[in-house]
């Protein structure tokens, strides 16, 4: 294992359990990083948690720009000072869940990469997905467990709400497996790269956000139930016969495209 040391040295303090602070040592996965980010003249990155830079300095150093939103205060300073010989760095001080992508992409699109506090991974993912047309993609870390969610189709036992949500809205591919002894300190369990491309607005499916959230979190909600029981508060077994699905089918043998069905007509209903 080779190691990211030199941009440690400024960086005393130990790492933080509550901000799910794991700091990437390993110099091989930092680079498979940067590779899948892959930085273009012109795009804007924007780095969610850069901990003590392991990513954000080479990413920086290859682009030359940066935006990285950081909670922990320590960080903000040791950050900035070892940022200033390798190029422009913006820190925002913030929780990441109170940034608002939209406004910060102002117009353009924003590419957003992070070694993700894996206690918040899914709220940041939602979180991002509110932001979804002024993304370009998503280059994350995440619990290996997650990223599997993340991508699992029907008849997985992992598939649920957070795939449905995510696949909906973009296209989801892991990259590759980290180990722990990547991390100082190690997690205690695998770790895995994602990409997440925003679909073109065009081809999004789904025609009311809410609905397909309702009709998702209750369907997921009592998985073992069949639609007609886990739905009951949501719609009548005549309306999920409508959108092609059969009522005594549970929810984790529904294609993300049926759960789209079921919440489109839905919508159209509510709306007549
Ligand atoms: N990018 C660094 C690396 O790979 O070594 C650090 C990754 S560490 C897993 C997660 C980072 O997210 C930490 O720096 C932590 O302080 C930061 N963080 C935790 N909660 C946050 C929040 N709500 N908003 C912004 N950053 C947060």
């Amino acid at each position: 294992m080779t190691s990211a040391s030199g941009s440690h040295a400024r960086f005393s303090a130990p790492a933080k359990k509550n901000l799910g602070q794991h700091f990437l040592t390993d110099a091989g996965y930092i680079e498979r990083i940067v590779m899948a980010v892959n930085p273009k003249p012109g795009d804007r990155l924007v780095e969610i948690g850069p901990g003590q830079g392991a990513i954000t300095f080479p990413l920086l150093k290859k682009h030359g720009k940066l935006t990285a939103i950081e909670f922990d205060r320590d960080l903000i300073e040791p950050l900035t000072h070892a940022a200033q010989a390798i190029g422009a760095l913006q820190i925002i001080h913030r929780d990441v869940l109170s940034v608002d992508f939209t406004a910060l992409a102002d117009g353009g699109k924003l590419r957003l990469v992070g070694n993700l506090p894996y206690n918040l991974s899914s709220p940041i993912l939602f979180h991002a997905l509110d932001h979804a047309a002024s993304i370009e993609d998503m280059v994350f870390m995440l619990q290996k467990e997650v990223v599997d969610r993340m991508a699992a189709g029907p008849g997985s036992k992992v598939y649920g709400r957070l795939g449905v949500m995510l696949q909906a809205y973009c296209t989801v591919t892991p990259l590759f497996v980290v180990p722990p002894e990547a991390f100082r300190p190690p997690p205690k369990v695998d770790s895995a790269v994602v990409r997440l491309q925003p679909l073109p607005p065009a081809e999004i499916a789904v025609r009311d956000h809410r609905h397909f959230a309702n009709v998702v979190r209750a369907a997921f909600g009592q998985r073992r139930k069949t639609l007609r029981n886990a739905l009951s508060t949501v719609c009548d077994s005549a309306q999920i016969e409508a959108a092609g699905l059969r009522p005594d089918a549970r929810a984790e043998q529904i294609e993300v495209v049926g759960f789209i069905a079921l919440a489109n007509l839905l919508a159209s209903t509510h709306s007549e």
